[in-house]
């Protein structure tokens, strides 16, 4: 990659560490035209299934879209960013385990849901209750005793 302050070719690697639990490699590097240092991060080229979503409509996993409703689900609660970090990787690993080419909507939805409830309970109530547009109290209690009975 071209240097980011001097566009030079050329520039050699000073450091080099696994970062994103072993998923990214950072590289820090040192511009041999101006010596300015910047970093780059290594990771795998991973392909996503596509979403069905519910009126059977396909379209590309966005990954900015599960991290703007895992944020707001999260907002305000005793998380730090790492563990938000940490959850959104681990979901999308979990979409990529199923190994489909195609993943409801619904299927994404349950994952997450999963997913929070081991992290927060607020947020996970936040994010059912948004995504589940429960109809009443008792619908919304049974999802929680069923989240339960999971062995969360
Ligand atoms: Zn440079």
């Amino acid at each position: 990659m071209h240097c980011p302050f001097c566009n030079a070719a050329d520039s050699k690697v000073i450091d080099s560490r696994l970062a994103a639990e072993g998923c990214q490699i950072r590289r820090r590097r040192e511009c041999v035209c101006c010596g300015e240092r910047f970093t780059t991060f290594e990771s795998y080229e991973v392909v996503m299934p596509r979403v069905i979503k519910s009126d059977g409509k396909s379209e590309p996993f966005d990954e900015a879209k599960l991290r703007r409703s895992l944020m707001h689900a999260l907002q305000k609660r005793p998380v730090t960013q790492e563990q938000i970090e940490t959850v959104l990787s681990d979901i999308q690993l979990q979409i990529r385990r199923l190994g489909e080419r195609d993943v409801r909507s619904l299927t994404i939805g349950e994952i997450v849901m999963q997913s929070l409830f081991a992290l927060d309970h607020v947020a996970y109530v936040r994010f059912a209750s948004v995504y589940q547009d429960f109809q009443d109290v008792e619908a919304f209690r049974r999802q929680i005793e069923q989240m339960q009975h999971r062995g969360q």
